[in-house]
């Protein structure tokens, strides 16, 4: 016999389970597992909006990044701070497999140029390529350090650490983590950037160099017999206090073989700037390459215990106009380029003019692309010329 009450609580049961809404998931509150890209470590983004220097970026500033989630949870993603702005997300992935994340962008651009934005998540690193435009598009800002080019196509993120792009107030430079030297310093000089501030002779680590790289000491170089050689001089910074004291920082320095550097090298600098007293603006690349020089205390390739390189080769190139407005469009096949190439021992001749070369003959020794911004067919004839005046 079945039990009436029996039935009838079943039925209730029945009826009651089918009107309950359906289970929501409950949140899950650990971490997701994820990384970025499909295959092979190979991330794939799309870069939206336009990015102009000194516009704040709005909702048409985004990323959409794919990602791999193996293991549902909340994410959180943002990635390296460059130029003033950042890109950043967070959520909560309730399912595994492939989907995509918005990075929102937020901040307002302070420099144009073309930047590296780097993420990670674990070990899986994914970056995107984004250009600022400067305020008139695609042109570079007259007297910028880096108006005619970027000789290494260095970049501003961590990874590139053999090439990391500093764009500082006073100059730009290339510098190398671990041979703890610039690879270049680019800067542009005209008169307004000389005056009267003496020489500030404090020489500094550079606390700017992203965390966890060695910091070159104010003294990594002495007893070691070779001089802190500027790349930007002391003396092309003297119109305030805070622009001569930017060239003490030890990322603007070289182990320079003292004759070179208190001869032959500030003769050259102060021939330029001999040039700006005569009205002309210039802009000036120095760099370094090669293992091993010849100092004081003879021949050595590292000083500070194998922690900064000592270069072979010293060079520098300058581009000498008139002083004046639109400078990339006054640059033409007639345009003064001085460039030189010394060894880095003390058994150098002080004429500078005597080691003059072609910037080709740089560019042949380096693998850069020296003055690279300029119009192909004026570099071609600039470059191959050797300055005699
Ligand atoms: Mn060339
Ligand atoms: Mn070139």
């Amino acid at each position: 016999m079945r039990n009436p009450y029996l039935f009838l609580l079943l039925t209730i049961l029945v009826i009651s389970c089918r009107k309950e809404p359906p289970t929501q998931p409950t949140p899950p509150t650990s971490s997701a597992v994820f990384t970025f890209g499909s295959s092979a470590g190979v991330c794939n983004t799309t870069v939206s909006g336009v990015y102009v220097s000194g516009t704040s970026l709005d909702v048409s500033h985004n990323v959409i990044v794919q990602v791999n989630v193996t293991s549902p949870g909340n994410y959180s993603v943002i990635t390296s701070t460059i130029s003033g702005i950042q890109f950043s997300t967070s959520g909560t992935f309730t399912s595994a497999g492939t989907q995509s994340i918005i990075l929102r962008g937020a901040g307002t651009p302070t420099n144009p140029g073309t930047f590296s934005f780097l993420f990670t998540e674990g070990s899986s690193a994914c970056s995107f390529d984004l250009t600022i435009n400067n305020a008139v598009p695609g042109v570079l800002a007259d007297n910028d350090h880096m108006l005619f080019g970027n000789p290494s196509n260095a970049v501003m993120i961590v990874d590139s650490f053999s090439n990391y792009l500093m764009r500082k107030t006073y100059y730009a430079t290339s510098y190398s983590r671990d041979r703890g030297i610039p690879n270049w310093v680019s800067w542009h000089l005209y008169s307004p950037d000389l005056g009267s501030t003496p020489r500030q002779d404090d020489f500094r680590p550079d606390n700017t160099l992203p965390a966890g790289w060695y910091q070159v000491p104010e003294f990594a170089y002495s007893g070691s017999g070779f001089d802190r050689g500027h790349n930007t001089p002391s003396g092309d910074r003297t119109s305030r206090v805070a622009a001569n004291s930017s060239t003490f920082l030890m990322t603007n320095m070289i182990p320079q073989a003292p004759v070179l550097n208190q001869q032959t090298w500030a003769i050259l600098e102060d021939s330029l700037r001999r040039l700006v007293n005569a009205g002309f603006e210039l802009y000036i690349i120095m760099g370094s390459y090669g293992n091993g020089g010849t100092g004081n205390l003879g021949f050595a390739t590292t000083i500070d215990g194998g922690r900064v390189a000592v270069p072979a080769s010293v060079w520098k190139i300058a581009v000498v106009i008139p002083n004046g407005n639109n400078d990339t469009s006054r640059v033409n096949t007639s345009t003064r380029v001085i460039a030189v190439n010394i060894p880095n021992t003390n058994s150098v001749s002080s004429n500078w003019k005597n080691y003059r070369v072609s910037t080709d003959a740089i560019e042949t020794a380096t693998g850069y692309d020296l003055l690279n911004r300029l119009p192909a067919a004026v570099q071609t004839i600039l470059e191959a010329r050797v300055d005699n005046l």
